[in-house]
């Protein structure tokens, strides 16, 4: 039976130790953490996604400074929102909720985040940093996967990874990551040719590809590592009759997986709690380095 990568208790314990140090520094920042949301538009899923960010913002201590606005707002004033947050003191971390509305893009409103308060680690100045090793904002996704692994004890030095998808979101960063921790990695991608062949070299197997039950049995190495980064809400099957919920689903079927592997992230409680823990670790650690706090109690969270 494989070892459940259990993403809900792991964020738990984070959100413990963010609680500590934020608690500890309080008084000498005169001033708790502050995190700014900010949705445009009413796309359901970021809905769900954003009170989730907020309610863990409340648990721990970071102040909510984020802002709604309306799928018709101009480009320009969505810039001048972002300018604003980043003027703003009493903000640490700024997160651009995506999608945005048709009609907006998102590269120029990513752009216009100050790389210091990139709470999701997605400017080309925090990726570029990413890349060279130096320090900054971590892309939370892949940092949550990292996290998930160092949690387990899984050794990466010298083996061989492989990641399903290259969007800079995930796949991308997370390939980087991987590397950074003296894996061997591949990347796979829709153009991919015998996918199953390369992700069956794989030692750890983090598929992000956006593809609900993408990987089976037949893409698995007896005993390898495997993360899900997918999340995929299913409708019920007509035959299950008028009653039947919806159901959440990752990249890979689970249930044929999980006998081969020696460790399996479930979707949902795998991956994505770990997002929003790396969220707000990137906020607190902000916050200390704003106000000279020490932020060392955090630094195996830190890539
Ligand atoms: P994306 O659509 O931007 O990228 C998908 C990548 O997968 C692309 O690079 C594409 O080339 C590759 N791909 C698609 N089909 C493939 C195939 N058949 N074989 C090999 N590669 C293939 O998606 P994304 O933003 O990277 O997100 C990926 C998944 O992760 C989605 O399901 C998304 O909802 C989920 N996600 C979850 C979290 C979380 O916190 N759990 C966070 C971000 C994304």
């Amino acid at each position: 039976m494989a070892t459940l990568l259990d993403g809900r208790r792991l964020a738990a314990r984070i959100e413990q130790r963010l609680q500590t140090v934020v608690a500890a520094g309080l008084e000498a920042a005169g001033r708790p953490p502050g995190l700014a949301v900010l949705r445009v538009g009413e796309d359901p899923a970021s809905g769900v996604y954003v009170a989730n960010k907020e309610k863990a913002c409340s648990r721990i201590g970071i102040r909510n400074l984020g802002a709604h606005l309306a799928a018709t707002t101009p480009a320009a004033d969505v810039q001048a929102c972002i300018e604003r947050l980043n003027a703003d003191p009493a903000v640490d971390g700024i997160l651009l909720q995506l999608p945005l509305p048709t009609g907006l893009a998102e590269g120029p409103l990513l752009a216009a985040i100050d790389p210091d308060k990139d709470a999701d680690g997605l400017h080309t100045l925090n990726l570029g940093r990413l890349l060279k090793g130096e320090p900054g904002p971590r892309s939370c996704t892949p940092a949550g996967v990292m996290a998930l692994l160092a949690d387990a004890g899984v050794e990466l030095a010298g083996r061989r990874a492989v990641v399903v998808g290259r969007s800079i979101l995930v796949g991308q960063p997370m390939a980087l990551m991987l590397q950074a921790a003296n894996a061997t990695v591949s990347v796979a991608h829709s153009r991919t040719t015998d996918l199953a062949a390369l992700t069956r070299s794989a030692d750890v197997l983090v598929v992000a590809a956006g593809r609900p039950r993408l990987v089976g049995a037949e893409h698995v190495k007896p005993g390898a590592v495997v993360v899900d980064v997918g999340i995929h809400r299913l409708d019920p099957d007509p035959g299950e009759g008028p009653g039947a919920r919806s159901r959440l689903c990752g990249d890979v079927r689970y249930e044929e997986v999980e006998p081969l592997a020696a460790a399996i992230s479930p979707v949902p409680g795998g991956v994505g709690p770990m997002t929003v823990s790396m969220l707000l670790v990137n906020t607190v650690v902000a916050w200390c380095r704003r106000h000279g706090l020490d932020a060392t109690p955090l630094a195996d969270l830190l890539i």
